[in-house]
């Protein structure tokens, strides 16, 4: 089976769009997405829909809690968009729509064990908030040993917009350095991330995700008209206009 991973899309619907076209090309069996659909981009109903429509499952990433509940650690920026987007779901045209969506975002899941992977947004330590950085594996390796522990074998999380895996050593690899392909062992506990399709933070503004398959990971990248959907945001004065400039930068 083919499990297309995305996350972190982040209300860019020009990337997933992008995103969906080339999944649809892969022989996929099925998408999951790990968080974030919504916060920072200009499209957060349309990308709420796609997602409701194309993926068996998705995790509640902190954006998409902090647009239902409340922000929370966000900075001024994010707060401001966090509520201009929980606005585009209240516009009042569409009644209808927006229960759907409130519905759908209210019954999205910290954490699903998908066969022999936990998947959460975070990490499996704290799923929702927590960042797995790629320095932590040379930094932190505590935090590294408490979170592996969480896990039997492998995992999977989004929430830096980083892609790559870690392992247990512990260690990181960029998808470069894997030639973007990722063998799972059974000797070494891994934790996949996909990247983000709507706000890249490696250098590289093209959308990532990735393809699980019967023993390895896939990482694709996609060009979208990056300026096009930063040209977007700067049209909405609640969007600060470095959200669109973060996204040519890729950071
Ligand atoms: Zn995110």
């Amino acid at each position: 089976m083919r499990t297309a991973i995305i996350s972190d899309v982040h209300g860019n619907l020009d990337a997933l769009r992008v995103v969906m076209d080339h999944i649809d090309t892969q022989s996929v069996d099925r998408t999951i997405c790990l968080g974030d659909i919504v916060g920072y981009g200009p499209n957060p109903v349309e990308c709420v829909d796609i997602v409701a429509d194309r993926c068996e499952w998705a995790l509640m990433g902190n954006h998409d809690f902090g647009v239902l509940y409340e922000p929370t650690n966000f900075n001024a920026i994010a707060e401001q968009a966090a509520y201009w987007t929980r606005a585009q779901f209240d516009n009042g045209e569409d009644p209808q729509g927006a229960e759907r969506r409130w519905r759908f975002l209210g019954q999205l899941r910290v954490r699903v064990k998908d066969g022999a992977f936990l998947c959460v947004h975070g990490s499996p330590r704290a799923p929702i908030n927590e960042y797995m950085f790629p320095d932590d594996a040379m930094n932190s390796p505590v935090k590294m040993q408490q979170i592996f522990d969480r896990i039997e074998r492998y995992g999977m999380v989004g929430h830096t917009h980083v892609p790559g895996v870690f392992t247990d050593e512990p260690d990181f690899y960029s998808p470069a350095d894997l030639n973007n392909t990722y063998e799972l062992t059974n000797t070494e506990k891994a934790i996949i991330n996909p990247g983000s399709v709507g706000q890249p933070r490696d250098y590289d503004p093209r959308a990532s995700y990735a393809i699980l398959d019967e023993g390895h990971v896939e990482f694709h990248r996609l060009e979208y008209d990056v300026v096009a959907v930063a040209q977007k945001i700067r049209m909405i004065p609640e969007l600060n206009d470095w959200l669109g400039e973060r996204l040519i930068e890729g950071r």
